[in-house]
């Protein structure tokens, strides 16, 4: 896939490791690499004395573990959650078990979108349906530490629970899974919806932090143009979309062939989603037909 987005596919950290990794802020790397991961899921921890911990990660002893060990000594108040997928939120309720800290996030795991007819949790295998925060943030909100704040920013799209922070009197925002370094981020219906995700990449484009600290890959260092690059990458797709159909009709898998040179076969299955997350949106803004609900077994055409 020719790509303009500058990836950085480096990241020099051991699993388990503690490294500060801009001022105020530790990560830890999880050791759970794969095709969707990159090296592994990243936790942070923000502050010093009383911290708060984004994004516990899977439930792996290890990591855990490490997680607890990292803050030794110290007293964590906070656990904040970017978004429910597994690799990101089910250790949070082993370290508050721990530690007694409150959980914050938008909300519990749901889809974008009701379900269609036939349409299964097949499609959402990695959702963790059992995360309630303790305290719901709502846009805009502020998470209030000692000696650290959290601007809580609503970044729908890659999940409709998906939140960003900005970490007050600094140029650092943690972007979750909605922009990483490694990759563009997934966008698979109906857990995700391609219309929220564009308009929340618009939404940190007008934001003036630069550093992106991401639930995968290293630190983004020139977060504004790199988000430009994530909307321009999305919209070749979707003009590669709209140029095959100008060809003629045509299903997901044909779709996806003409559009994604070179794909990783481990990736196909998301390849398809995300061309689905494409054909909903377009459908919507009324330039793709379809014969019924917008589904991944359709078949699509230009709409006229
Ligand atoms: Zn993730």
């Amino acid at each position: 896939m020719a790509d303009d987005i500058p990836f950085n596919r480096t990241l020099d950290l051991a699993p388990g490791v503690v490294e500060e990794v801009v001022p105020g802020v530790r990560r830890i790397l999880v050791d759970n690499p794969s095709p969707f991961t990159f090296k592994g899921t990243l936790s942070y921890i923000v502050g010093r004395g009383k911290v708060a911990i984004i994004d516990p990660g899977p439930l792996d002893k290890k990591h855990i573990g490490a997680l607890l060990d990292a803050v030794r000594g110290e007293t964590v108040t906070h656990i904040v959650i970017t978004h429910t997928h597994r690799d990101h939120s089910p250790a949070a309720a082993e370290v508050k078990a721990a530690t007694g800290a409150a959980t914050y996030g938008e909300g519990p795991h749901r889809p974008a979108r009701p379900l269609h007819i036939g349409e299964t949790k097949r499609l959402d295998a990695g959702g963790d349906t059992d995360f309630v925060p303790d305290r719901r943030i709502a846009h805009g909100e502020v998470i209030e530490g000692d000696g650290w704040a959290l601007e809580a920013i609503a970044t729908p799209g890659h999940t409709a629970n998906h939140m960003a922070y900005a970490l007050h009197g600094t140029d650092v925002l943690f972007s979750g899974d909605h922009v990483m370094g490694w990759s563009t981020s997934i966008v698979a219906p109906p857990d995700g919806a391609m219309s929220d995700y564009m308009a929340s990449l618009h939404r940190l484009a007008g934001r003036p932090e630069s550093v992106y600290l991401a639930g995968h890959g290293d630190v983004i260092r020139d977060a504004p143009s790199f988000v430009a690059h994530y909307i321009r990458h999305r919209l070749g797709r979707e003009a590669s979309i709209l140029h095959r159909l100008r060809k003629g009709e045509a299903d997901i898998p044909t779709l996806v062939r003409a559009i994604y040179i070179g794909l990783d076969p481990r990736l196909a299955g998301a390849a398809c989603l995300s061309t689905l997350a494409h054909l909903e949106d377009l459908v919507e803004r009324g330039l793709v037909a379809t014969d019924g609900a917008v589904s991944i077994l359709g078949r699509y055409r230009l709409a006229r």
